[in-house]
């Protein structure tokens, strides 16, 4: 693994806010994402396949509590055909995300995965929130490729009051997590920063956890409040020295950040970060670290109703809009899209086990310490 910035190193960057010394930042993780992941953009088809959820989380606006959203659940058949669409788009990749919904049973989820590997040929990465071990087992075994679970924060108190426990003696989230990789996932989490309460110690913890965990996947995005929540009706969280902001500027700290410490990780540019700036905050999460992006593919007649956050960014679009938009800002980056299911170089290493090309670039220091002062 490449030498990793030392705390004191993460806590400086973290509130570093001079222009000069920053363009240290970006220029190195652009350097070091090259490097390691190269200059294609990998492309995963997001399909929100139900807003259903159980849950209660004190940030998101799909919780149960919320009784203002129309819910919907995708039929397999549209499901199957949005993924046919992804793999026109020559994207490698569906994501199929949704709220904790138990109508998408085991034997659902296996059938429609099956049905994706067969008819669409996609790799396929699973987001269905905190599901049991034989779910996660018989979901691997049709074919899944992937599981994403953000652990949200990695500051436990702030995470169980904002994420209140299902009950019924469920292994914890951040239980599941160590458990996807024995299973044969490629395994995603990641974190949202500016959650009222999260102090500068807590990123600088969350960016430790992520290398801890050895993630083949790290997604950061800005907290944005939604009205129908207990967190977007409590008092704004008061600008203080500890407070992280929920701003476009953290965010980009983050993946910067992100890609030092676990240089092979696919590292996205999220919509949440596009939604702060739709113009070019997907562009500059690319030039700060990022090399993937998501582009949304949920039929638009579903896809209003799966407002996690207020003025999403892409809700009124179609899959198609998407694409073209997508592909052209790529393009014009002067980055390639890349070809293929994209599984991120550390899985590659994991799984080969031996020295390779790869680990010898590791070995290389990534060059930056602290700003110039
Ligand atoms: N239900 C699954 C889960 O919770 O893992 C997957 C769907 S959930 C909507 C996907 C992600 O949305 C969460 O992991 C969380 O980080 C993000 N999210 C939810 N509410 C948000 C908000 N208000 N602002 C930014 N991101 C949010
Ligand atoms: Fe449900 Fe996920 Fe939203 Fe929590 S974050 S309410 S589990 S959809």
């Amino acid at each position: 693994m490449a030498p990793a910035l030392n705390r004191i190193e993460i806590l400086h960057w973290l509130s570093e806010t001079r222009r000069e010394s920053l363009d240290d930042l970006w220029h190195e993780a652009d350097r070091v994402r090259k490097e390691h992941v190269g200059d294609e953009v990998h492309l995963r088809g997001l399909i929100e396949i139900s807003n259903h959820c159980l849950r209660q989380c004190h940030y998101c606006g799909l919780r149960a509590g919320n009784r203002d959203v129309t819910r919907y659940r995708m039929t397999p058949d549209e499901i199957v055909a949005c993924a046919k669409q992804a793999r026109d788009f020559d994207y490698g990749t569906v994501v199929l995300q949704a709220g904790e919904d138990e109508g998408l049973s085991l034997n659902v989820v296996a059938q429609i995965v099956k049905r994706i590997k067969s008819e669409a040929s996609v790799a396929v990465t699973l987001s269905l929130g905190e599901r049991t071990l034989d779910e996660l087992r018989a979901w691997r075994e049709a074919g899944a490729d992937r599981y994403l679970l953000r652990f949200e924060t990695s500051n436990s108190d702030l995470f169980s009051n904002m994420h209140p426990p299902r009950g019924g003696g469920r292994p914890s989230r951040m239980n599941l997590l160590r458990q996807l990789g024995p299973l044969g996932y490629e395994v995603g989490s990641g974190v949202m920063i500016g959650i009222p309460g999260q102090t500068y110690e807590d990123l600088a913890n969350d960016l430790e956890l992520f290398r801890e965990l050895d993630l083949d996947m790290i997604g950061v995005g800005p907290f944005i409040a939604h009205p129908a929540t207990p967190f977007g009706q409590a008092e704004p969280a008061k600008e203080s020295e500890s407070q992280v902001p929920a701003s476009e500027l953290m965010t980009y700290k983050m993946i910067a950040l992100a890609r030092l410490l676990c240089p092979d990780a696919n590292i996205p540019s999220t919509t949440a970060l596009a939604t702060l700036n739709i113009t070019e905050g997907r562009e500059l999460g690319l030039q700060r670290g990022a090399n993937i992006v998501m582009p949304n593919m949920t039929p638009p007649e579903y896809r209003v109703y799966y407002e996690i956050y207020p003025a999403k960014a892409c809700i009124r679009e179609t899959s198609d809009m998407c694409n073209r938009c997508i592909t052209g800002r790529i393009e014009k980056l002067g980055r390639e899209i890349g070809k293929g299911p994209g599984a991120s170089p550390n899985l590659r290493r994991r799984t080969r086990g031996t020295a390779t090309k790869l680990e010898k670039l590791e070995a290389k220091p990534v060059g930056l310490r602290r700003s110039r002062n």
